[in-house]
């Protein structure tokens, strides 16, 4: 052994040393308690508590749990510019508050009289010494939706991840209750805004970027009551892939989440039937509806650059259910 090598080995050995001693206050720390995932949430039935469309998370009993005070980032995303639709609240809240805590800055779009959810967020956020836009209108409104894109890539000063995950969902038994107008809404916010945006962000957006859809377990498998919506959340599904297609070429990555029944405001502003919120999530075979918190980290690893070959995928979060 010359006196070379000799001395690398030592370095490598103090290296490893080092390193194990890097990792040691982690590990003092002791095992994370296993989490029973029956019990981590709230197994009671809801309460019905009507409120006007688009609900407020802030008014609901109990407030939904977007990872506010448990949601822990380790860099992930450092550095990376975010649009989510929809992330005032419930699920978009859980994606926004966790790609902060991952390191990105951030731009949330919602309907304007949700402007008391966007700002408990971005209060929140903001305090943590992120950047958080908040760009509100109506993504009904194609001009407007048209426009979205472009105005977070310039107030965020780039644009790396688009998430489409606002919608409308309005229950009704039977098609005979769905009014053109409810059909149209429906189309318009879950299928055509996400056309208007992906459209006009793909030109921002260089290789490495993602691109999240929303979708649902009604994308494949639609609640009899969701006709219009599963239809739409279909819709989403075929869009990511076929996008996905596409993309390939351009670097960019395009996957959707699937969420299975999930304590939101959507679901006490009409999108239950009146008298079901007490079932909703029940019959789920981990006895009860997800919160957004649990969520959160499916949205973080498809933005993450670690999932560079996952591309037109769907990934559930659905209590067991077997939908997606
Ligand atoms: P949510 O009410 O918190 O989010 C929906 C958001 O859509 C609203 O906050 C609102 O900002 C936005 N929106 C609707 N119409 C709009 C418009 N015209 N202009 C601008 N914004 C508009 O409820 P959520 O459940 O978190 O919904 C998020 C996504 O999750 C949706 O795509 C929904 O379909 C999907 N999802 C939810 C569930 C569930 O059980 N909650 C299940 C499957 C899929
Ligand atoms: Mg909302």
């Amino acid at each position: 052994m010359t006196d070379d090598t000799s001395r690398r080995d030592l370095f490598k050995g103090a290296a490893v040393a080092g390193l194990a001693a890097a990792a040691a206050p982690a590990f003092a720390q002791g095992a994370a308690p296993l989490v029973d995932p029956q019990t981590k949430f709230t197994k009671t039935p809801f309460a019905e508590q009507p409120q006007k469309w688009p609900a407020l998370q802030r008014n609901m009993r109990p407030v939904p749990d977007c990872g506010e005070a448990s949601y822990r980032g380790s860099g992930r995303l450092a550095g990376r510019k975010a649009l989510v639709t929809g992330g005032d609240s419930g699920i978009g809240r859980a994606a926004v508050i966790a790609f902060a805590r991952e390191g990105a800055d951030v731009a949330i779009n919602y309907y304007p009289s949700e402007e008391p959810d966007a700002q408990d967020v971005a209060k929140l956020l903001r305090g943590e010494g992120r950047k958080v836009v908040l760009i509100p209108g109506d993504l009904t409104d194609a001009k407007f939706a048209r426009g979205l894109a472009p105005r977070a890539h310039r107030e965020l000063g780039g644009l790396d991840i688009v998430v489409n995950n606002a919608a409308y969902q309005q229950s009704k038994a039977n098609i005979a209750e769905i009014t053109p107008e409810q059909f149209d809404r429906t189309m318009k916010t879950n299928v055509y805004a996400m056309f208007h945006i992906c459209q006009t962000a793909i030109p921002l957006l260089k290789p490495g970027a993602a691109i999240i859809n929303t979708g649902s377990v009604n994308s494949v498998d639609p609640g009899e009551e969701l006709l219009d919506y599963a239809t739409t959340k279909a819709a989403i599904l075929i869009f990511t892939k076929g996008l996905a297609k596409q993309l390939g070429k351009q670097g960019i990555r395009v996957n959707m989440v699937a969420p299975g029944p999930i304590w939101t405001p959507l679901q006490v502003a009409g999108g239950q039937l009146p008298g079901k919120l007490g079932e909703f999530g029940q019959d789920t075979p981990l006895g009860r509806a997800g919160q957004p918190a649990e969520l959160a980290s499916l949205y973080v690893t498809l933005a993450d650059p670690g999932s560079s070959f996952t591309t037109g995928s769907a990934f559930g979060a659905n209590g067991g259910t077997g939908a997606i």
